[in-house]
Order: structure tokens, then C-alpha cells, then sequence
């Protein structure tokens, strides 16, 4: 038998292959290997689905690059019980990786268009155990807080309170921090009432984080 060629199935591998040649291990490396990238793409990006770096979704912002996304919830060491909160669902795909990670999760984004496109492409994946949240996530999201672990996936120069008060002691929080143009991808723990800066992970440029306790739009006109 002739056997088929399915590029989409050999260039998925050869991403498997970089994430775990960088480390990333156990159920984190199987998420990778379920959830489509390529689904949360316009058509025109699908072949570059799982090339390792950041891609366009529309409305000026990016779906991350994997590596990056794999590092940071590897990172949050999930056992499998947690509610967490995201901020940026931007195109979801990072939410469909949780969901196969955690209990629940309450994801926020402040642009509509991209939060409902999300809901749509979780919805078609069967994915149950995400509440989509449309407003400002640099100020948390209160009502379901504590939280046992927090993904920030937008970049500011500090992490914003709210972020902290939500989150419960001993837990973690990873976040790119520093200037618009440059970060650091950084994890922390909540320590009593404050922060510990455990580990600054690698230098990255993500998109704004904008809100009350994050970057004012007008700033970045
Ligand atoms: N992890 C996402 C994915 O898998 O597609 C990509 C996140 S994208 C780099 C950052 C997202 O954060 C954008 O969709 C942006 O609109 C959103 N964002 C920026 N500031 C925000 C805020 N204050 N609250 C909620 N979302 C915000």
C-alpha cells in the first residue's frame, strides 16, 4: 500500500520533537499533541501552524509562539484539580492546552471579537470546563477568586494588584513584565500578601497588556 503523506501530522511531530527538546514534559507535551493549532487560525496561516513562533489573529494581537506557551505553563506545575485564571484568551488556543491541564478555568480578554471567536473554536472542540469573561483583566476577575494559579499572557511593567490579591498563598503567577517593547517572561509566588520573584524565564516580546492597572490605551496610540 501506498502509504499517504499528511504534512499537518509530520510538521505537528516536529514541534513535539522541539518541545521536548526544550524540556517540556508528560501531560504539557500531550496537550500540544491533542489540541489543533491550526484550528485557531484563518485559513491562510493554517501551514504554518506548528512553526514555532507567534502568528497573527486578527485585531493587532498574536497567538503566541508554542515553545514560549509550553515553558509558561510548565512552569505553573498543574496537577490537574486547579481554577485558574487566564488573561488574554486571545485566540484560545493557549485555553484549549489548560482545559486539558486544570479543573476550570476563567479566562478574560477585552477585545469581543476575539473572546467570541474563541468561545466558538473551545465550543467545536468540546472543551467544558472554560467561563469566557469579556472586560479588563488587568483587575482580575474578583468574583471567583481565589485563584491556584494565574497566566498572564499580555505584557506590562509590573504585575497588576488585583492579580496578586486574587491569587491564593503558595500559588503561582506567570507574566511577561518589562517595557512595551521588551519583557521578561517571569514566574512568582504569592508569599503572605506580596510576591516572591521565583524565576525569570526567558526575554520575550508579547502584546500589551491594556487597562486600569496595566498600559492606558492613549499611551499606545
Ligand atoms: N494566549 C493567547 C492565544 O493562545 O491566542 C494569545 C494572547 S495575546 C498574545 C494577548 C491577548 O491579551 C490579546 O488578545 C489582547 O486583546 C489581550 N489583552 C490585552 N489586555 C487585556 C486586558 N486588560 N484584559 C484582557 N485581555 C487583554
Amino acid at each position: 500500500m501506498i502509504p499517504t503523506y499528511s504534512a499537518p501530522i509530520m510538521e505537528k511531530q516536529r514541534l513535539i520533537n522541539l518541545l521536548a527538546s526544550y524540556g517540556i514534559r508528560n501531560s504539557v507535551l500531550s496537550a500540544f499533541d491533542i489540541i489543533p493549532r491550526e484550528a485557531f487560525l484563518e485559513n491562510r496561516l493554517g501551514e504554518s501552524a506548528y512553526e514555532d513562533r507567534a502568528l497573527p489573529i486578527g485585531e493587532g494581537q498574536t497567538v503566541s509562539q508554542p515553545s514560549l506557551v509550553a515553558e509558561m505553563i510548565q512552569a505553573l506545575k498543574l496537577q490537574g484539580h486547579e481554577k485558574i485564571l487566564e488573561i488574554g484568551t486571545g485566540s484560545g488556543f493557549q485555553t484549549a492546552i489548560l482545559s486539558r491541564l486544570v479543573k476550570q478555568i476563567y479566562t478574560v480578554e477585552r477585545i469581543k471579537k476575539l473572546a467570541d471567536q474563541a468561545k466558538i473554536r473551545l465550543k467545536d472542540l468540546n472543551v467544558k470546563n472554560v467561563t469566557f469573561v469579556m472586560g479588563d483583566g488587568s483587575k482580575g476577575l474578583a468574583k471567583h477568586a481565589p485563584y491556584d494559579a494565574v497566566i498572564v499572557g499580555a505584557a506590562f511593567s509590573k504585575v497588576p494588584k488585583p492579580l496578586v490579591e486574587q491569587l491564593k498563598v503558595g500559588s503561582s503567577l506567570v507574566m511577561p513584565v518589562g517595557a512595551k517593547d521588551w519583557q521578561e517572561v517571569t514566574l512568582y509566588k504569592k508569599v503572605g500578601k506580596g510576591f516572591q520573584e521565583t524565576l525569570r524565564m526567558t526575554p520575550a516580546h508579547f502584546v500589551p497588556l491594556i487597562g486600569k492597572y496595566a498600559w492606558p490605551q492613549e499611551r499606545l496610540d
